[in-house]
C-alpha cells in the first residue's frame, strides 16, 4: 500500500478513474446516525474519514464530487455526515480499494460498525473516527 497520495479540496481537478478515496469530514456537533435494522448511534463532534469507492462512471470524481454537494437525496450511509457536516476533501487512490484503505488504518475507532460496509465481508466498518493526535501511517505518512 502506498504511503502517499493527492489530497483535493474540491471536486474539479479530481481524477475520473475507477478507484478508492478517503474522505475526511468533520462534524460540528453531535449527529445522531440510523442504519436500517439496528439502533441509533450518536457519533460525537470531531473528524471521520470515509473509505469509499467509485467504479461506475466518472469514477473518483462523479463520486467524490457527488460527496462534497451538501444538497442531495440522502441515499447511502455516508450522506447523513456529509449533508450535516463539512467534507474537506479526499485522498484519491486510483485503481485501489477501499478495503485496502480501511486495512491501512485499523487503528482507528469504528464507531459504527456496518456503516458504509454492508455488502463487505471484511471490514467491521467503512468509517473511521480520527481523534485529535492520532496518525493515519501506515496508509499515509500523515
Ligand atoms: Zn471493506
Amino acid at each position: 500500500m502506498t504511503t502517499t497520495a493527492d489530497f483535493y479540496h474540491e471536486a474539479a481537478r479530481l481524477p475520473a478513474d475507477p478507484g478508492a478515496y478517503l474522505l475526511l469530514l468533520d462534524l460540528a456537533r453531535g449527529l445522531a446516525v440510523r442504519l436500517p435494522g439496528r439502533r441509533e448511534t450518536v457519533l460525537a463532534a470531531g473528524r471521520y474519514l470515509y473509505c469509499g469507492s467509485a467504479r461506475g462512471p466518472g469514477g473518483i470524481k462523479a463520486r467524490v464530487g457527488r460527496h462534497l454537494r451538501r444538497d442531495k437525496v440522502v441515499r447511502w450511509h455516508i450522506d447523513q455526515l456529509t449533508a450535516a457536516g463539512t467534507v474537506r476533501g479526499a485522498w484519491v487512490f486510483p485503481g485501489g480499494s477501499e478495503c485496502a484503505l480501511v486495512a491501512g488504518l485499523a487503528h482507528l475507532p469504528m464507531p459504527i460498525p456496518g456503516f458504509g460496509s454492508s455488502d463487505c465481508r471484511v471490514c467491521v466498518s467503512h468509517l473511521l473516527a480520527w481523534p485529535e493526535g492520532a496518525g493515519l501511517a501506515p496508509l499515509l505518512d500523515i
